[in-house]
């Protein structure tokens, strides 16, 4: 800490897992002083078992840290529920479901085709695999009831990889203790750290050079350069209370809507140190819906394969259908269970950030959905109606008959029913989004600077030009280890 310092080289403001990439790699790789500004809290280093809210896998452990959580207000969302934000150093990763996917080549190729130069998939291909070593797929024993009945109903494939299609392990960003691991800042001589820290806005002279940081309380740290890694609602509000003139800030917000069909479990697996997130272990599944419907229909039609899946056509809809094997930790949640059917596909409705007179970000979803996000979700309720007529007694559906109910209704008592049974992913992306610095929406450019200004970068979930087939945890994580070498190559050259 070093509460005094009022010039670095460098500041990175948010301790999230970009701001953390970007912090350490560049005071890693140069000799610039670096400042990593966080509105939240430290990690507790001495947290050492697996039930403390800082390093537990389990979600709803995670998210009983008060610290840890902040909630934002989405006007006219569709889903009232609060949406959920991690704060701290770590950022949403102290608090989040820890699934670690890239998402699929085709993702990537169109963000490079449409002006995001740099990251392709063969671009970011070699950073997925590089972080992927740290990580880990869950195991049997960690399963839990919904797990294994999922499992049970569709098969286990044998591959540990991560981006197939079926059921499959997943792969989480857990040590081989089991515990959470987040992005946190390696202290060294040229790295500072200053957390309770919020910044305001940013120092912008009249030649669009930024210089530096505007705290809440007034303030100001001076830098020759500036990384805005705060998230897909905090950056847009910083770049608009700055007086940053880019029309695309704040456009854009998109994110991963699912759906929730309720469990009763009879015999849940107990809370323990062997178990993991999501309830225990999250059993992946990605499914083609059509292929799903085929599998069902003739289950020796083992057709589901790794192979396959990477042949499907690149217009198909994939939904990942998430076990929850129970819903909190109090008593009477380990008998209610879930299974979230998400269409990985990012949403075509999409809402936007702004700020009012005081600078106060509002963040408005429209309460429309676009066509295309019915129809998903309407396939995403006829793949669970599917998958739950499968589960026996022992994990059954909350309200018996659900599922044939489900699968007979038109597309109209569909929506109806899936407005009622939301499944927040909370995947908020896309509102200072990348692209080339001719394309007038574009905020960033594909070094990550802000387009038209000087001395300022956005990296974050916020420069995601649209969602891949994936939560964007990993694809954050990559971009950040991209842009931050980038950046430090450019230095040297
Ligand atoms: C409950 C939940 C579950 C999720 N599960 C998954 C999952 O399983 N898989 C997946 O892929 N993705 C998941 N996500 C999404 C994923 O965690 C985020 O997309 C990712 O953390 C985004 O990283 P980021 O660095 O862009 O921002 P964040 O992680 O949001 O970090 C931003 C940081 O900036 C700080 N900050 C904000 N404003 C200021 C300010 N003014 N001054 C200083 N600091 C500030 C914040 O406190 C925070 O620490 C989940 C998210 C949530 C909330």
């Amino acid at each position: 800490m070093s509460p005094g310092l009022h010039h670095v080289d460098v500041i990175v403001v948010g301790g999230g897992p970009a701001g953390c990439i970007v912090a350490n790699t560049i005071a890693q790789r140069t000799d610039k002083s670096v400042l990593l500004l966080e509105a939240g809290v430290d990690r507790d280093p001495n947290a050492l078992v697996v039930d403390d809210p800082t390093i537990s896998p389990d979600l709803f452990v995670a998210q009983s840290s008060p610290a840890h959580v902040t909630t934002q207000r989405i006007t006219n969302h569709r889903n009232p529920s609060p949406y959920l934000r991690g704060q701290g150093i770590g950022g949403s990763a102290t608090i989040n479901g820890l699934l670690c996917l890239p998402g699929l080549p085709s993702d990537y190729d169109a963000w490079a085709k449409a002006g995001c130069d740099g990251y392709s998939w063969d671009d970011l291909s070699p950073v997925f695999t590089q972080l992927g070593r740290s990580m880990r797929t869950t195991t049997a024993a960690t399963w839990g009831a919904v797990d294994r009945m999922l499992v049970g109903a569709t098969g286990l494939l044998d591959i540990g990889a991560w981006q197939e299609i079926g059921t499959a392990r997943c792969v989480m960003a857990i040590d081989e203790t089991g515990r959470r691991v987040v992005n946190t800042p390696t202290l060294r001589e040229n790295l500072s750290v200053r957390t309770h820290t919020t910044v305001q806005s940013l120092l912008v002279d009249d030649k669009r050079v930024v210089h530096g940081v505007r705290l809440d309380d007034g303030t100001e740290i001076e830098s020759v350069h500036t990384f805005l890694c705060t998230g897909a609602f905090a950056s847009p509000a910083i770049l608009l209370r700055s007086g940053i003139q880019r029309p695309g800030i704040g456009r854009n917000l998109h994110d991963h809507v699912g759906i929730t069909l309720d469990l009763t479990i009879d015999n849940p697996t107990p809370l323990t140190h062997a178990t993991m997130p999501f309830g225990t272990a999250v059993s992946n599944v990605v499914h083609h819906a059509e292929d799903w419907v085929q599998v069902n229909a003739s289950s020796e039609k083992d057709h589901v394969t790794a192979h396959e899946v990477r042949r499907i056509p690149s217009s198909s809809l994939t939904i990942q259908v998430l076990p929850l094997n129970r819903l909190g930790l109090t008593d009477g949640l380990q008998h209610r269970g879930a299974l979230m059917a998400t269409p990985l596909e990012a949403t075509h409705t999409q809402g936007d950030v702004t700020i009012d007179a005081d600078g106060t970000p509002t963040i408005t979803m429209p309460n429309d959905r676009d066509e295309r996000d019915s129809e998903a979700l309407r396939r995403a309720a006829v793949a669970l109606a599917n998958i739950g007529s499968q589960f026996d007694a022992d994990v059954r559906p909350a309200i018996p008959n659900i599922c044939t109910e489900l699968s007979a209704m038109n597309d109209h008592e569909l929506d109806d029913w899936i407005d009622e049974h939301p499944g927040s992913y909370f995947h908020a992306a896309g509102t200072c989004r990348m692209g080339a610095a001719t394309d007038e929406q574009a905020v960033v450019d594909p070094h990550c600077a802000v387009i038209g200004y000087s001395g300022l970068s956005v990296v974050d979930a916020s420069i995601i030009p649209r969602l891949p087939t994936a939560g964007p945890y990993l694809p954050v994580m990559a971009i950040a280890t991209l842009a931050a070498e980038r950046f430090v190559n450019c230095l040297s050259t």
